[in-house]
């Protein structure tokens, strides 16, 4: 069976292969009891090994592992596990064509188009623009966290947050996709977002939240 790390590394090179970074960008963490294992500063998500990775003390956060800086948004991933004891993964990617929506002022949260989005996703919200690194940042996601599951964040990405790393990843992979059928929406015609009532339809159907089990079933 495959670590904690290992498996963090495993999803970073699936991450940067479904091109939702690139360089250095974005960074992904997930929890080991009161350790959090983090993507280390500078790298790219598929050039890192295990023992790149940083592990840092939950209660402190302090590092107490691994020979790199952590990634510069250490506060943001450190926040989000404070406030959700519950979640075990945090992917933050700078997804293209999400990237390109909410720079928009299109509020993804609110577009769903598809059933993945209302099912998947969990709790949807998005976040204003707010610098990239600083704990205001940290604080706003944090606080976003504490009611949400994909936090959709304004001119920068998305955080999608787990209770492993598979549904986390799904995640990410589910909010591109919904930017890129957006896009091609409006492109071709005017975008035809679900109603609430369509919604609540989906999420009372047994089919989906017997997918969602699936998901969570380590
Ligand atoms: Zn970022």
């Amino acid at each position: 069976m495959s670590s904690i790390k290992d498996e963090l590394v495993q999803y970073g090179r699936k991450i940067y292969a479904a091109h939702l970074v690139v360089g250095g960008g974005g960074n992904i963490s997930a929890r080991d009891d009161e350790t959090i294992w983090m993507k280390p500063s500078g790298f790219a998500m598929d050039d890192m090994g295990p023992d790149d990775l940083c592990g840092m003390a939950l209660d402190s956060g302090r590092q107490t592992e691994g020979p790199h800086k952590p990634t510069s948004e250490v506060n943001m991933h450190l926040a989000i596990y404070r406030v959700r004891p519950d979640v075990k993964v945090v992917f933050h990617t700078h997804s293209p064509w999400l990237c390109g929506v909410v720079s928009a002022g299109i509020d993804m949260a609110r577009k769903p188009m598809f059933a993945e989005v209302v099912n998947d996703l969990g709790r949807r919200v998005t976040v204003p623009y707010v610098t990239p690194t600083t704990q205001t940042l940290a604080d706003l996601v944090a606080e976003a966290a504490s009611s949400a599951e994909t936090i959709f964040m304004a001119n920068h990405g998305v955080c999608a947050l787990g209770v492993n790393m598979k549904q986390a990843f799904y995640r990410c992979l589910i909010v591109e996709d919904a930017a890129q059928s957006l896009v091609a929406a409006a492109v071709v015609g005017t975008p035809q977002i679900l109603t609430r009532e369509q919604e609540e339809d989906l999420m009372s159907q047994s089919g989906p939240q017997h997918r969602v089990k699936m998901m969570e079933r380590p």
